[in-house]
C-alpha cells in the first residue's frame, strides 16, 4: 500500500445531494474543492433513488412547518436549527433551478397529514417534485445537474475512493485518509475544512430499502475524530404494506413475527451533532444530510430529508468555503497516517471470517435485537454480540483493494451498530420511531433529553443533553406518537402518555 499526498482546501466526503450542493457552494466562495466518493458521485447514495419530493415553506406556512416538525419529532428537535431550516428552505429549494434541477410544485399535503398526530391543519407547507429531464432517470435529475454544475465550476471529483479516517491536528479537522478501491493506494488528503456527507446507515440492518453502501461510514469517521453524535437511537423503519392486522398489532403493543416482516430500515434520524452553521463539535469538521442531526428528533415528516440535505449542504459549503481564507494550514501528522495503515492491515491479519460473513452477522444482530421493536434484554444481547464482532479479524486478499474496502466497512458497521445500541439503552420510553416493548409509552417527565455520545479512548461515553427549545416548550399531552416504528400512519387511540 503506497501513499499519495493530495492538498485541497475544502474536502467533501460523499457524492449524494448534500455533498454535491456543499461542493458547489464552497467552490462559489472561491475555495478549491475535492469530492471523494466510494462509488460514483451523483449516482450513489439515497439521493438518486429517492421519490424526489422536497418540502419547502413560504412566510405563511413557515410557522406551521416548524410546529409539525416539532410535534412529529417528539419535541426532541434542536429548535434553533429548525428555525434556520424553515426560513432557509423557502429560497434554497426553488433555488435549485439555477443549477438546472427541473422542479415543479406538487400537492404534497397528504405527506404532512399522514404524519401529523393532531389531524388536518391549515397553511400546510408545500412540496416540490423533481420532474423528468432530458434522457435521464427521474431522480438523477437532482444529482446529475448538480454534478455538472460542480464540474463546470472546477470542483475535482475522485470516485471509488473510501474515506477511512478524518485527520485531526490541534483539535481541528485537517484532512482525511482514504483508500482507492481500484488501485489500493492510500490517499493522504490535507484540507482546511472537511464536510462529511456520507448519508445514513440503514444498510447495517438485515432489511432495508436503501441502496448498497449506506453503512454509516460518516458516523464512524466523525466519532473516531472526536466529534459528538446525537439521537443515534432513532432509526426510521418503513412498513411496505399497512394492513388492518398491522394496525391491530401496533395497538396491542405485541410484535407479530410475520407482520413485522413488512418493515425495512429506511432513514437514520440521528447523526453527527451540528450547530446552525452545520459545524460539528470538532473545529472545521462540518456534516450535512442524513449523516448529521440536530434538525430532526424522534421521527420526521415525509419529504424533509432531501430538503434537509440541500439546505444544510448549502450552509456547510458556504461556511466551509468562507472559512478557508481565515484558516492556516495545519499539517497532517505522519504518525496518524502510519496508525491508520496499521489499523487497516490489522483488520485482515490471519482471520477466518470473510468480510461478507461479518457484514451479514452485524445486519442479523441489528435486525433481530435492535430493530423495529426492542427491550433492555435484546439491546444488551446486541451490545455483547457487536462487541465481539468488532474485534473479529477477517480473511482478506491483501492484493484486492475492494476486499479490503469491504473489510473496513464490515468493521465500521459493527461500530455504528454499537453506537445505536448504546444510545437506545439510554432511552427508556417509546417515542417517534423508537419502539421499546418494555417502556411502551412516551415519558415527557423523564425522557425529554437528547442522548449524546462521544469517544473516550475505545469506549463510547453517553450523556443526556437538554433539548434546545425556543418557540415550543410544552409537549403535547396527547400521545406524541405511541406507535413506534409505524408512526407515520394516522394516529389512533392508545394509552395515555405521562403528562409533563
Ligand atoms: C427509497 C427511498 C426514497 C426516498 N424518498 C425521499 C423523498 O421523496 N423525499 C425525501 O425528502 N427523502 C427521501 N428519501 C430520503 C433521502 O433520499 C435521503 O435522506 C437523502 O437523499 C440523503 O442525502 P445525503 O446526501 O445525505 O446522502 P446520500 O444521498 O445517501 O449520499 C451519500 C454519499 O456518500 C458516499 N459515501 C458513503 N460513505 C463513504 C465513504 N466512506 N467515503 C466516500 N464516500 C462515501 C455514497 O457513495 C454517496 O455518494 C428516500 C430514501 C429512500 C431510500
Amino acid at each position: 500500500m503506497d501513499n499519495l499526498r493530495i492538498d485541497t482546501e475544502v474536502l467533501v466526503i460523499g457524492g449524494g445531494g448534500a455533498g454535491l450542493i456543499a461542493a458547489v457552494e464552497a467552490r462559489k466562495k472561491g475555495a478549491e474543492v475535492l469530492i471523494l466518493c466510494k462509488k460514483d458521485t451523483g449516482k450513489s447514495g439515497c439521493t438518486p433513488y429517492a421519490v424526489t419530493n422536497l418540502t419547502y415553506s413560504t412566510p405563511d406556512s413557515e410557522q406551521e412547518l416548524f410546529r409539525q416538525m416539532v410535534e412529529v419529532g417528539g419535541y426532541l428537535n434542536n429548535q434553533k436549527i429548525l428555525d434556520v431550516f424553515v426560513r432557509e428552505v423557502a429560497d434554497t429549494i426553488p433555488g435549485l433551478k439555477q443549477y438546472g434541477v427541473p422542479l415543479t410544485i406538487a400537492d404534497g399535503s397528504h405527506y404532512h397529514l399522514e404524519n401529523y398526530p393532531n389531524g388536518p391543519q391549515k397553511n400546510l407547507p408545500g412540496i416540490y417534485n423533481v420532474v423528468p429531464g432530458p434522457g435521464r432517470p427521474l431522480s438523477f435529475n437532482l444529482t446529475l445537474p448538480l454534478l455538472e454544475t460542480a464540474q463546470k465550476l472546477g470542483v475535482e471529483v475522485l470516485d471509488h475512493v473510501l474515506a477511512t479516517r478524518i485527520l485531526v491536528t490541534e483539535g481541528c479537522a485537517v484532512g482525511a485518509i482514504a483508500l482507492n478501491l481500484k488501485t489500493g493506494q492510500l490517499l493522504v488528503i490535507s484540507a482546511k475544512a472537511v464536510i462529511i456527507a456520507t448519508g445514513g446507515c440503514a444498510r447495517i440492518y438485515e432489511r432495508s430499502d436503501n441502496p448498497v453502501g449506506l453503512t454509516g461510514d460518516g458516523f464512524y469517521l466523525g466519532f473516531q475524530a472526536g466529534a459528538d453524535l446525537v439521537n443515534m437511537e432513532f432509526m426510521a423503519f418503513n412498513p411496505l404494506k399497512i394492513t388492518p392486522q398491522v394496525i391491530d398489532m401496533i395497538k396491542s403493543g405485541k410484535p407479530n413475527e410475520e407482520l413485522m416482516g413488512v418493515g425495512r430500515a429506511h432513514y437514520s434520524l440521528g447523526g453527527i451533532l451540528v450547530d446552525t452553521r452545520a459545524e460539528s463539535t470538532l473545529k472545521n469538521l462540518f456534516a450535512a444530510g442524513e449523516v448529521a442531526d440536530g434538525l430532526l428528533g424522534a421521527a420526521r415528516l415525509g419529504a424533509t430529508a432531501l430538503a434537509d440535505a440541500i439546505v444544510f449542504g448549502t450552509i456547510a459549503g458556504r461556511e466551509a468555503g468562507t472559512r478557508v481564507t481565515r484558516v492556516s494550514r495545519n499539517d497532517v501528522l505522519l504518525k496518524d497516517v502510519a496508525e491508520e495503515r496499521e489499523r487497516i492491515e490489522g483488520l485482515s491479519q490471519g482471520g477466518e471470517a470473510s468480510s461478507a460473513e461479518l457484514q451479514k452477522e452485524v445486519k442479523s444482530v441489528m435486525w433481530r435485537y435492535a430493530g423495529m421493536a426492542k427491550n433492555e434484554q435484546s439491546l444488551s444481547e446486541a451490545h455483547e454480540k457487536l462487541t465481539q464482532l468488532k474485534a473479529i479479524q477477517m480473511k482478506v486478499s491483501s492484493d484486492i483493494p475492494s476486499e479490503i474496502g469491504q473489510a473496513i466497512e464490515a468493521h465500521l458497521m459493527a461500530c455504528v451498530g454499537e453506537m445505536i445500541v448504546v444510545s437506545s439503552l439510554q432511552r427508556r420510553e417509546t417515542r417517534g420511531q423508537f419502539w421499546r416493548l418494555d417502556y411502551p409509552l412516551s415519558d415527557n417527565v423523564n425522557c425529554l433529553f437528547n442522548v449524546v455520545i462521544s469517544r473516550h479512548g475505545d469506549v463510547i461515553e453517553t450523556r443526556r443533553k437538554n433539548v434546545v427549545m425556543t418557540r415550543m416548550r410544552t409537549p403535547s399531552v396527547q400521545p406524541l406518537v405511541g406507535c413506534g416504528c409505524f408512526n407515520y400512519l394516522k394516529p389512533f387511540e392508545k394509552g395515555k402518555d405521562k403528562e409533563g
